[in-house]
């Protein structure tokens, strides 16, 4: 047996040992072992994140020439991957100003892979995002949240900060424009870091709400800032 089954076979004892707790703590937004999680901004200001999780894909223009209308910034969580695949995806988001994360390199459960996987994941990707000339904060947002030990540890050991988010609207309504932006309207407030995902066709509600998410938010007041 390798180390690497070894370690994998490990996790997955452990997992079924302590059952539900440890499932818990390896998809909770707003604690892990090691290191800094920001779940929210720190500030009593009327300000938001948006953040678009996965791609660059083909769609990447359509999500931009919104954000363009209205002159909002957002931080879009990349995988490496998709990175290679759509390159000139990466050099519109950058040559528009908003903000890039890392969300690993193959967008697998990062969970149960060996260290090795998981050190390669982030470093790959980070490398990516550094060699387009990126100078702004690299946050690392895991696949699916889904972090546990190693993960949060090594994050923490290279100063690097794990990034979630307090509102998820897509949840439940994926495929429903107003429920999405309902959602939001219900759960967003100073400091808020929105989830979304729109880097897919079957994705549509999302880039459907999109628009009005962004009016309402600026309507009342809010500014969109950059995690960066
Ligand atoms: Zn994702």
């Amino acid at each position: 047996m390798t180390r690497k089954q070894k370690y994998v076979i490990l996790t997955v004892l452990i997992l079924a040992a302590t059952g539900p707790a440890l499932y818990l703590l390896s998809r909770s937004r707003t604690f892990q072992c090691f290191g800094k999680i920001v779940y929210r901004l720190d500030t009593d200001k009327k300000v938001v994140a948006l953040t678009f999780d996965d791609g660059p894909t083909e769609r990447t223009d359509t999500i931009l020439r919104i954000l363009d209308r209205y002159h909002i910034k957002a931080t879009f969580f990349l995988t490496g991957k998709e990175m290679l695949g759509h390159p000139q995806g990466v050099r519109v988001i950058l040559a528009a100003g908003h903000g890039i994360g890392n969300h690993s390199y193959s967008h697998r459960r990062l969970m149960l892979m060996s260290p090795g996987e998981i050190r390669k994941e982030v470093d790959v990707t980070d490398s990516l995002i550094l060699a387009t000339g990126y100078k702004g904060r690299i946050y690392f947002r895991p696949p699916y949240c889904k972090k546990l030990f190693y993960l949060p540890y090594y994050l923490s050991r290279t100063n690097r900060i794990t990034a979630t988010w307090d509102v998820e609207p897509e949840t439940g309504n994926m495929h429903d424009a107003d429920a999405i932006l309902q959602h939001v309207k219900d759960n967003v407030r100073p400091g808020s870091i929105i989830l979304l995902h729109a880097m897919y066709w079957e994705r549509n509600a999302t880039l459907q709400a999109l628009p009005h998410i962004i009016e309402w938010l600026q309507t009342n007041g809010y500014e969109f800032v950059v995690m960066n």
